[in-house]
């Protein structure tokens, strides 16, 4: 049985996709970026989203965060009608859908653990000591328990960025979403990072992350996605989509990436 099989036979309702996407467009003025884009995400997958620079990646991550206004279609992501006016609730969907972007934007004036607890003090109304609590969980779980009290400056840009996939953490989010978090860092750094979303994944965590790790999409993910032209150009169960490429474009992308 798959990890996805599995979470989804836990869970009764987990039977339903967590995340539905369908047809859906967005143009930046006369610039059409997606067209039509469907697909959609079991609770429990990780969904890796790969493609040439400019093929509508990260703007499709920031649509399913509500961070786009859309043009057409329809997103449902944990519940949420995303772009429907009076159907999602910003707040709400900010805590259930997590993001983390290349650029890691720690507060460099506030200690690690505050860094984390801020959002869950300020927005969330959390005790201080229940917020500290939570910050010392996610941090173990992103392996850096013993930095609490660092500053960020004191930290590699791998260990910030795992600050970052923390503080997404602590608002204990359904699914998460990663835009190529690895791209600024060394790769001896990338691979710590890796390390804690293969983690985060083997535990149960949805998540849609857009990489160029094509290695580690390639080892680690259930499903592929490939973007091209702002399309969903070819997807399926990872191994059978690179055992068997259906368009030249995916082809022709693979090999140069390889
Ligand atoms: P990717 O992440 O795959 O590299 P993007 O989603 O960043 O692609 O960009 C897709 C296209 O949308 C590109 O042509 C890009 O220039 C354009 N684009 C992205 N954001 C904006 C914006 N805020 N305003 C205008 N054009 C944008
Ligand atoms: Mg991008």
């Amino acid at each position: 049985m798959s990890r996805a099989d599995a979470a989804a036979a836990a869970m009764p309702e987990a039977s339903q996709p967590i995340v539905r996407v369908t047809g859906l467009e967005k143009s930046f003025g006369p610039l059409k970026v997606l067209d039509g884009v469907s697909f959609s995400v079991m609770p429990g997958q990780m969904v890796a989203v790969v493609g040439r620079s400019g093929s509508g990646k990260s703007t499709m991550l920031r649509c399913l965060n509500g961070l786009e206004d859309i043009q057409g279609g329809t997103i449902e992501i944990c519940g949420h009608q995303v772009g429907r006016p009076g159907s999602w609730n910003k707040a709400q969907l900010r805590s259930d859908v997590g993001m983390v972007f290349q650029s890691y934007n720690l507060f460099p004036h506030l200690t690690v653990e505050r860094n984390i607890t801020l959002a869950l003090t300020l927005v969330q109304k959390k005790p201080r000591a229940e917020a500290r609590q939570v910050a010392l969980r996610v941090l173990d779980q992103v392996g850096l328990a013993e930095k609490a009290a660092a500053y960020p400056e004191q930290l590699s840009g791998g260990q910030q960025q795992r600050v970052a996939i923390a503080r997404s953490l602590a608002l204990s989010p359904q699914v998460m979403l990663f835009d190529e978090v690895t791209s600024a860092l060394d790769p001896e750094l990338t691979v710590e990072v890796l390390k804690v979303m293969e983690d985060l994944s083997k535990g149960g965590m949805t998540m849609i992350l857009v990489t160029h790790e094509m290695g580690f999409a390639r080892r680690v993910a259930h499903t592929v996605i490939f973007m091209h032209q702002g399309r969903v150009w070819e997807t399926g169960p990872t191994a059978e989509l690179f055992a068997r490429p259906q368009t030249a474009e995916f082809q022709q992308f693979v090999g140069s990436v390889l």
